[in-house]
């Protein structure tokens, strides 16, 4: 039962996605291309309070991270980095607000391109939150109270992304304790920090503040160290990290945090009983969780798993004819940008009557961290685990001449290839510009190249990209 006025719009379309994250705007984009008559719902307001496309991922999530890690690492090399280069800077002083002015700027940049690009395509923005009512019909309303209005679509995306977990013994104020969110938004220095949950995006947010000088630690419950990734990276990356000074506590559940005048103690629970730790500011990272809250009536009757993910079949599409779900908010593949963006584009080719099913194998995952995690394809232990035979080929970046030229000599490449068949299997990088590296292992991959194949590409040199083909080299001598 609706308590408020809805009124049907008599607009309808061949596609409206509701949702412009990367993954909706990906999809609307492509639809447009194809020909089709595209909509785009989405409610995202920016910090001024103007609508605004490019969702999480865009104003408060990876370009956010990535603007303020910049920053954070160009003061850190002017602060520690530099001297051996024969440069002496003095007075080097922080301004943070500047800082974060600076990450706005980017944000708004980029999200007038969004908007050109919508316009350049002729799609029909609408700014709301949208409800799917049933197949072909959306309601949205520009806020709660307001009155809402009806379009139809013959095709439907849903892509609405993903929101912070809330940990309930930690609530949020956005002033003494932030998610993730507001979290790259703080702009006065605090001199310690917590933050709860050392995944990608604990990780990632550590590292801007670490580079800071503030004394940062990481909480984390597992006593594992980065789980994702091939453990020999995640023990590089905990030794790298380590160094840096960051105070990484495995095997520690955040129980309570009880705010007070002077900030935040945290109560957390080791093997060795309650521990405690006081801090100025807290941060929680210790999750995502699907926007399905409210996104379609019980009429629809949309299929949801217990956490809220939207049920889809390996074509994105939901249990409804004509509604397909891409991005955060399936299960179809991890929680990644350019994993919605590729869905977007294979949804709206579906729908045009194309069918260029996507890899998955073949989804590279990045961490912004300083330096950066890059993988794609399997890990070693995941590969032991079957008992698969393989042989492994790992190299150094600091035996290449250009990161020596650098000072960037941190990290390694490994590749795993089958044993029998020479096919490359896997490769992890940490290291300075691992996520453009990654790009030919991913291209590699893809046309299932052998360590050979890479042994006899040629390499710039003096690169860092040398490394990879030192490392396939190093299998094919059984060199480890
Ligand atoms: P995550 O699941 O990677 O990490 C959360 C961590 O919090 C876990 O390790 C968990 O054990 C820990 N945790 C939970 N409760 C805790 C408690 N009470 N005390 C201590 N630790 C606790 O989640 P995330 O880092 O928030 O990231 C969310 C998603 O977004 C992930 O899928 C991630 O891959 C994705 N993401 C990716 C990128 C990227 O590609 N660079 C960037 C941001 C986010």
């Amino acid at each position: 039962m609706k308590t408020k006025a809805t009124q049907a719009t008599n607009q309808a379309f061949d596609v409206v996605v509701i949702g412009a994250g990367p993954a909706g705007l990906a999809c609307a984009v492509r639809c447009a291309q194809l020909g089709l008559s595209t909509a785009c719902i989405d409610n995202w307001r920016d910090k001024k309070g103007n609508s605004s496309l490019g969702g999480a991922y865009l104003n408060a999530g990876c370009v956010a991270t990535l603007a303020l890690l910049e920053s954070a690492r160009i003061y850190h090399t002017l602060k520690h980095d530099i001297q051996m280069h024969g440069i002496h800077a003095e007075g080097i002083a922080l301004d943070l607000p500047q800082m974060i002015k600076r990450k706005d700027d980017i944000i708004e940049a980029l999200q007038r391109n969004a908007a050109d690009l919508f316009a350049h395509h002729q799609i029909q923005r609408f700014f709301g939150k949208a409800k799917l009512l049933s197949e072909g019909l959306i309601e949205f309303s520009p806020a709660e109270k307001a009155p809402g209005s009806i379009i139809t679509a013959r095709h439907i995306v849903l892509a609405t992304g993903s929101a912070p977990f809330q940990l309930p013994c930690a609530a949020i104020d956005n002033k003494v304790i932030f998610d993730s969110v507001a979290a790259l938004n703080i702009d006065s220095l605090p001199k310690r920090l917590a933050i709860i949950g050392a995944g990608v995006i604990g990780l990632e947010l550590a590292g801007i503040w670490n580079r800071l000088g503030v004394k940062t630690t990481l909480l984390e419950a597992q006593d594992t160290f980065l789980n994702l990734p091939d453990q020999q990276i995640s023990r590089e990356a905990y030794r790298i990290y380590n160094e840096q000074g960051l105070d990484m506590r495995l095997g520690a559940r955040v129980i309570a945090a009880r705010k007070s005048r002077h900030g935040v103690t945290v109560d957390y629970q080791t093997n060795e009983g309650r521990q405690s730790l006081h801090v100025d500011k807290l941060i929680v990272a210790t999750g995502r969780k699907p926007n399905s809250e409210d996104l379609a009536t019980a009429e629809a009757n949309l299929l949801l798993d217990e956490n809220g993910y939207v049920h889809v079949d390996e074509n994105c599409r939901t249990t409804l004819p004509g509604v397909y779900a891409i991005g955060d908010l399936t299960l179809l593949g991890p929680m990644l940008a350019h994993k919605g963006m590729e869905e977007g584009v294979f949804v709206a080719e579906q729908i045009a009557g194309l069918h260029n099913p996507i890899n998955f194998d073949r989804l590279p995952s990045v961490i912004f961290t300083d330096p950066e995690i890059a993988w794609v394809g399997q890990t070693e232990q995941a590969l032991r685990a079957v008992g698969e035979p393989i042989k492994i080929g790992t190299y150094y970046l600091c035996d290449t001449a250009k990161a020596q030229t650098t000072g960037k000599t941190e990290g390694l490449v490994k590749i795993i290839i089958h044993a029998e068949t020479d096919t490359i299997l896997g490769v992890h990088i940490i290291g300075t510009h691992a996520a453009e590296l990654i790009a030919e292992a991913v291209l590699a991959m893809e046309f299932s190249a052998s360590s050979e194949d890479l042994v006899r590409t040629i390499h710039a040199h003096p690169t860092l990209s040398e490394a990879l083909h030192d490392a396939a080299l190093k299998v094919k001598d059984g060199i480890k």
